[in-house]
């Protein structure tokens, strides 16, 4: 979907049968509007009798006229309000509704790339600009293209000489705005939006990394990121600032310079004498000036609002327009057989120059345990991530049982494959749903099998209210080998065919790690097996070693064969042991 110039046609689209709603709304703004100048009549018949002088006690009874015509006015705004924030609500929600469910189909890998801070700045706050656009923005939009009509007609029914005069400054104010308004203006706006989102992650990297700024004792400029992200953003704000002076002091000056215009053109026409009709007029075209300077100020304002607007939904947009996974929701087409096999796979990130995985043949056995090894930035996690489909593979196709991952649905892929990460994320919930997330209809006991499976019994025994203990809570305090083995608790609950095991034992202090080792065992009994390692001894017992460099496999084979290949994997394992050595004898 393309963002037209008027971003009410776009949001349309998310307003369903409250567009009629939206419609009433700005009917009733308007009408509001022009029965809001109604008792400027009254003024005007209450200063002529003031001139006059005779007749008094009739003011009275004009006056209240006017306070009636002035609350049916307000009264016929606020329904106007109740409309247009009754559909602002509907079309944010179901906006957010759009999002999620594009969000939901999107290839997991896209949460690390794009960064889940972005994603929940679009959520929340993209949606949340349409909505301040259609509660208040409508309306006042309605009000400010209704007001000039019944202005104009008031300026010029009582005088049109100084009517006229008065409409001068306006006119130009009016020129002026349309200037600030521009293509321009909409480049700037994106670039604030794009400077403000910049600053709040590098603010969220920040302070991930204090921890390790104070370990290693370096200052707060370490995060030169952070400190230029801040820079940025204000030199950014001071131009534009400064760009936009000369025309908003322009535009303030010319709206402003009626009053000029009244007294000017008053004086001018005393000079031809001055009649009780002179006086009452210029008395009225002083009360009412403020009116005009107040349109155009709100004018100005909205096109800024509606800018922001444009921007917001190319954001919500941009989520929109990514592809989703393929055959989502697809048809039963599963399979008994959990080999895997990976052909000629190549597969490049967006934007990257390199292929991460590059003509990849790799194939695994049912039942077998396999292990990816290799130098940093080889290709092992993003091999991993291509069999549970984070990512659809650029060229070739992976196959489990025969099947191509992508003709799976979601939900089958998901039950067939399980994946256990290095740093294993738990929810802010109890032990028992956060192992529960992998199979929500398991029963209590299920998951304290699969606990007491994962190691875990220390872990309920220490924790105050046991499986019901809700985990960062205060006081509640999980290492990272122990969050490790309650995650390896969910793999156990799901009981999928097949594991993935990414440097999973890698943060698990000694103390753990035989926990976790012990539970990897009687995980991975009886199931297909990857495990991607750094630590060499856990994968002495494999079936096979693939060894991944520059996202090629440059050897396999067993443990054995590889060493006596003397290749790579050979050099890696001479290193392993030689630090192995040294710290036993450190
Ligand atoms: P390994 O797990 O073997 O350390 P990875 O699979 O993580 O290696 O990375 C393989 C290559 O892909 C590396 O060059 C890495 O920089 C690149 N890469 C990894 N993740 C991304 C990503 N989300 N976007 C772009 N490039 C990536
Ligand atoms: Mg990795």
């Amino acid at each position: 979907m393309k963002v037209k110039e008027n971003p009410l046609k776009d949001l349309m689209v998310y307003a369903g049968n409250h567009k009629y709603i939206i419609l009433l709304g700005r009917v009733l703004a308007a009408a509001s509007a022009l029965v809001a100048m109604i008792p400027y009549y009254q003024i005007w018949k209450i200063i002529r009798i003031a001139v006059d002088g005779k007749n008094l006690d009739a003011i009275k009874g004009i006056a209240w006229q006017a306070v009636a015509i002035t609350i049916t006015g307000m009264l016929l705004y606020i329904f106007s309000l109740l409309c247009t924030h009754i559909s602002a609500f509907r079309v944010q929600a179901n906006m957010r509704i759009s999002l999620m469910n594009k969000i939901i189909k999107l290839p997991l890998g896209v949460f690390d790339s794009e960064g889940t801070g972005k994603i929940r700045r679009i959520v929340n706050d993209s949606t949340e600009a349409t909505e301040t656009f259609i509660a208040h923005n409508i309306p006042d939009k309605a009000v400010a293209s209704a007001t000039p009509v019944g202005l104009i007609a008031l300026m010029l029914i009582f005088d049109w000489r100084l009517g006229l005069l008065c409409m001068i400054p306006i006119a130009i104010g009016f020129v002026i705005i349309m200037g600030m308004m521009g293509k321009n203006m909409q480049e700037k706006m994106a670039e604030y939006q794009g400077a403000l989102e910049t600053m709040s992650n590098e603010g969220v990297e920040y302070v991930r990394g204090i921890p390790v700024v104070k370990t290693f004792g370096q200052t707060v400029f370490t995060f030169k990121r952070f400190k230029n992200a801040i820079d940025n953003y204000a030199n950014w704000a001071s131009d534009y600032t400064v760009m936009l002076r000369p025309k908003m002091v322009k535009f303030i000056v010319s709206i402003n310079a009626v009053f000029v215009a009244v007294i000017c053109a008053s004086y001018a026409f005393s000079l031809y004498g001055v009649t009780p009709k002179l006086i009452q007029n210029v008395m009225y075209y002083i009360i009412i000036s403020p009116l005009l300077t107040l349109t155009m100020t709100k004018l100005a304002y909205s096109g800024e609002q509606e800018m922001i607007v444009v921007d917001a939904l190319q954001r919500v947009n941009s989520i929109l327009k990514m592809e989703a996974l393929s055959n989502y929701d697809g048809k039963k087409s599963g399979t008994d057989k959990n080999d895997i096999s990976i052909e000629n796979v190549t597969f490049r990130y967006d934007g990257a120059k390199n292929d991460a995985v590059h003509n990849l043949n790799i194939r695994i056995e049912s039942g077998k345990h396999v292990a990816l090894v290799g130098p940093s930035g080889g290709g092992k996690t993003t091999t991993a991530e291509l069999i549970a489909r984070f990512f659809d593979v650029t060229s070739g196709s992976i196959k489990i049982g025969g099947v191509n991952v992508k003709e799976f649905s979601q939900e089958e892929l998901m039950k067939k494959v399980s994946f256990v990460f290095q740093d294993s994320k738990l929810l802010k919930t109890s032990v028992l749903e956060n192992v529960r997330l992998s199979r929500p209809d398991a029963t209590e006991e299920e998951v304290t099998q699969a606990l007491i499976n994962a190691q875990c019994e220390d872990i309920l025994q220490k924790l105050p209210d046991g499986i019901n203990t809700v985990i960062g809570t205060k006081g509640v305090y999980l290492s990272g080998g122990e969050m490790q083995r309650i995650s390896i608790a969910r793999s156990f609950l799901k009981n999928s065919p097949i594991i993935i095991l990414d440097e999973a034992t890698a943060f698990a202090d000694p103390d753990n790690e035989n926990k976790v080792q012990t539970a990897f065992e009687k995980l991975a009994a009886g199931k297909t097996v990857i495990m991607i390692a750094h630590r060499l001894s856990t994968v002495l017992g494999a079936d096979e070693i693939f060894v991944l460099k520059n996202g090629e496999c440059v050897e396999n084979g067993t443990h054995s064969e590889l060493v006596s290949k003397n290749g790579l994997y050979a050099k890696m394992w001479k290193d392993y042991e030689k630090s192995v050595e040294w710290k036993v004898g450190a």
